[in-house]
């Protein structure tokens, strides 16, 4: 646990801290289409993902659940741009920064909603994790909860749709990339696409729970939908080159392990750790990608190799 803990603190805030990354507007609330808007986290100092609110007829559905803080400042903007209550909260995944925040919402009287994976995850994983964080943020240990609060709502057939006439929203599973509960929402007229953390824009692919091989199958799935606006879990709003910078990163990711692999390298001679964590590594990854590359390379070589060694995700150990 405090392997992974560590790892994420510190990548964030080297992430956060570094300068070939521009995080644009923390904080910040965008439109990006009538009745859909952008709300970018402040990862650096608060951990926190980003959110979308999405306007319907009578309520307002969010994209992610984040931090208690972050869910309260969600909340906040999310009520200067409508009277409208919030129906619907989607939990893109199961990690802290996506759904810590969902008793937060509940209490608002929102119902949580996931794909089943997530509670599958957060059966297998908690209440270690909370536990953890509650050691380490004061907005978790506030909630004096003894776990994480699964989403109340779970589909496991995909697309699981709502429409009320105003809007189609679609919610997507397209397979394990990023962790088993990966959930897109999708709208079909506006071509935007939330994606959690199976697709990011920046270098923040977090691989400790990941299924590194299959996650270009999942991105694949999600560039068959007709796609103008990619909004991630963290980093900037982009295009549709955001998610084939995805799965070309994850590609090249392992192309580079199997290479050393085949050269009979071991992870010892790719990946220098410090103690427990990866720190270092020798894979240097092509310019095509290096949105994608950072902090989070040592670690994410190390996951790609353990997969490919084990023939199972390194994170499926656990669960
Ligand atoms: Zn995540």
């Amino acid at each position: 646990m405090r392997t992974r803990r560590t790892l994420l603190a510190a990548a964030f805030l080297c992430l956060a801290g570094g300068s070939f990354y521009l995080t644009g507007q923390p904080n910040s609330v965008k439109k990006i289409a009538d009745g859909v808007w952008f709300r970018e986290g402040d990862l650096k100092n608060e951990g926190h993902c980003n959110n979308i609110i999405v306007e319907m007829k009578d309520y307002l559905i969010i994209v992610d659940a984040n931090f208690p803080n972050g869910a309260r400042k969600a909340l906040a903007d999310a009520r200067k741009l409508s009277s409208k209550p919030v129906k619907y909260v989607f939990d893109t995944h199961h990690h802290g920064d996506h759904a810590y925040g969902n008793p937060v919402w509940t209490k608002e009287g929102a119902i949580t909603l996931a794909h089943a994976g997530v509670v599958e995850e957060m059966k297998a994983r908690e209440p270690e994790r909370w536990l953890q964080s509650a050691k380490d943020r004061k907005d978790v240990a506030e909630l004096k909860l003894a776990t994480a609060e699964p989403p109340k709502e779970t589909f496991t057939k995909s697309p699981h749709v709502l429409t009320d006439g105003a809007r189609r929203v679609e919610f997507h599973h397209f397979g394990w990339a990023h962790t088993k509960g990966d959930g897109f929402l999708y709208l079909p007229k506006e071509k935007i696409l939330c994606t959690g953390d199976a697709v990011v824009n920046g270098p923040f692919n977090y691989t400790g729970d990941a299924n590194i091989g299959n996650w270009v199958h999942v991105v694949q799935g999600a560039l068959k939908l007709d796609v103008s606006t990619v909004l991630p879990g963290h980093g900037a709003p982009g295009g549709k080159e955001v998610l084939t910078g995805e799965a070309l990163f994850m590609t090249e990711l392992q192309k580079a392990v199997k290479t050393a692999r085949s050269q009979g390298k071991k992870l010892s001679d790719i990946v220098t750790m410090k103690g427990s964590d990866p720190a270092t590594t020798s894979i240097k990854l092509p310019d095509s990608v290096k949105n994608w590359v950072g902090d989070f390379l040592p670690a994410q070589v190390r996951d790609a190799f353990v997969e490919m060694e084990q023939g199972k995700p390194r994170g499926s150990l656990k669960l």
